[in-house]
């Protein structure tokens, strides 16, 4: 994939990039581990001021950066200048609260037969994030702005379709007053991930991106034995029970898949119904997704912008025909439209059966699909029927049902009678083939940090230390 600006809505190429050489990345990464001996002896309250610095400076700077976010993956400018806000609060919430995350946590001293014993929390050096465009600010800042609080510096190599946005990123932290080499963007394409990964200096490595992109530096990652966080894809259920307040569930049921022009890890994919309200939902969701205006993201009247590559909008494209070609009901939406960019309309398909690829495959577009169930084992099964697990969702005004839901639905996070969305305060992740690890909160924070044990024992002769060898 070239590294370009292409502007989704026109298909126009703004502004092509070279890739840096191998010895430019080597040279970039030797900044970074310098940066790190810095970073890591400067204190968490000075990070901080960075930190806090760099967050008024996506406030100040919201409106073009925006832009810059729409010019180059689609997606509404309304949208995007509530990631800038979500970022910049992000980074506001880690410098506020890195000190107390990152505190030595004390053991029962006793317990272990020494003096004084705790754990603590360090940096492991310089990490590697692998990032995709969808929520170009969002994806990044959520792991920089822990990241760097802990005192580890990062490298980013951005997806190929937001090199500006990459570039924004480097420079927002350096000119936040971060030591130079803390934050670097490598401008370089999916297949230098390798390489980079098998140097000794870049000590870990993250990952937000498709279920192949993670199995391949999952790989790369054994191979050098180097830690990984994987954030990957998602097919996420959203459960409707007959209690459900019907007009609430399908109004978030169009904006959890339309988000983000349906380009969401953590939208709502499949629409699980029980049947006693299956068809007032369907007749409430359909409405709600056929009434989206679909145009230019850069209109304030526009509810859907283009998708953010061309490859992308023939994939779903291809999904919704594989199920309609093998009997599926489009209910709405489904016909590519004529005219420049890659608009896709929002569909809802219905009468989905195993062997079509929206049975199994996630759909990355404004493409919903309708289940129906008979109870709620049913629902259940075919919520877990994914290989997926990132979020879900379910709708129930029963106490009990929602006990139900929060212990079997098989994901990163059940979320009942709301929409799945993230917040620094709370864990983000998946399991099975959405990925492990976790982002967001003092979890997310740690998963960069050497966990370290120390025990101090009072250093005479008849103290505890070596009681037993391992
Ligand atoms: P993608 O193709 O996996 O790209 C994401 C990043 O990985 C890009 O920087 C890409 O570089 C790089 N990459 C791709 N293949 C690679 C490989 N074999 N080795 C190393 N790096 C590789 O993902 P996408 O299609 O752009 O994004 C959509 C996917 O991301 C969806 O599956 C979505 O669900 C997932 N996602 C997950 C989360 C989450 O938090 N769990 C959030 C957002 C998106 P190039 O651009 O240079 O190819």
């Amino acid at each position: 994939m070239p590294i370009a600006t292409t502007n989704p809505a026109t298909g126009q190429v703004l502004k092509t990039y070279d890739p840096m050489s191998d010895e430019q990345v080597d040279a970039a990464i030797e900044r970074t581990d310098l940066a790190f001996r810095d970073l890591r002896r400067t204190s968490i309250a000075q990070r901080g001021r960075w930190m806090s610095a760099a967050a008024d400076r996506l406030d100040a700077e919201r409106d073009d950066t925006a832009r810059l976010m729409t010019t180059e993956m689609g997606k509404t400018y309304a949208a995007a200048k509530a990631e800038v806000t979500k970022c910049a609060a992000a980074c506001r919430f880690y410098a506020a609260h890195a000190e107390r995350m990152l505190a030595d946590e004390p053991a029962d001293a006793r317990a272990v037969k020494a003096v004084r014993a705790f754990v603590r929390y360090q940096p492991l050096g310089p990490v590697l994030a692998v990032m995709p465009w969808n929520f170009p600010l969002w994806q990044v800042i959520r792991f920089a702005a822990p990241a760097l609080m802990a005192g580890n510096t990062g490298l980013l190599k951005h997806a190929s379709n937001v090199p500006q946005t990459a570039l924004y990123l480097e420079d927002l932290f350096r000119r936040a007053g971060f030591p130079e080499g803390a934050f670097t963007t490598l401008l370089v394409g999916s297949q230098a991930v390798d390489r980079i990964l098998a140097d000794p200096r870049v000590r870990a490595a993250t990952l937000t991106g498709s279920e192949g992109a993670g199995r391949s530096i999952a790989a790369s990652a054994g191979r050098n034995l180097k830690k990984t966080v994987l954030e990957l894809g998602g097919s996420d259920p959203f459960v409707v029970m007959p209690s459900a307040d019907l007009d609430r569930a399908a109004e978030v049921a169009t904006t959890a898949r339309c988000q983000n022009n349906g380009q969401s890890c953590i939208a709502a994919k499949r629409f699980i119904v029980h049947a006693d309200v299956y068809d007032a939902f369907a007749e409430r969701f359909v409405a709600n997704m056929a009434a989206l205006r679909v145009g230019d993201p850069m209109d304030a009247d526009t509810d859907v912008g283009p998708l953010a590559t061309e490859r992308g909008r023939d994939e779903v494209d291809a999904q919704v025909r594989d199920a309609a070609d093998k009997g599926a009901s489009v209910l709405c939406g489904g016909e590519l439209p004529a005219g420049d960019g890659w608009f896709y309309p929002p569909t809802v398909v219905a009468d989905l059966r195993p062997g079509m690829r929206m049975w199994s495959e996630e759909v990355f577009g404004p493409v919903a699909g309708l289940f129906r169930v008979s109870s709620y084992d049913e629902a259940v099964e075919v919520a877990n029927g994914s290989a997926y697990g990132l979020g879900s969702n379910a709708w129930t005004t029963d106490p009990a049902e929602q006990e139900r839901f929060a212990d079997d639905l098989d994901a990163g996070s059940v979320f009942v009678n709301g929409m799945t969305t993230s917040f620094p305060e709370l864990p983000f992740g998946g399991v099975r083939n959405s990925g492990y690890g976790r982002e967001l909160s003092a979890l997310g924070m740690r998963e960069f940090c050497n966990t370290k044990t120390v025990w101090v024992g009072e250093g005479a002769p008849s103290a505890g230390a070596g009681a037993h060898a391992e």
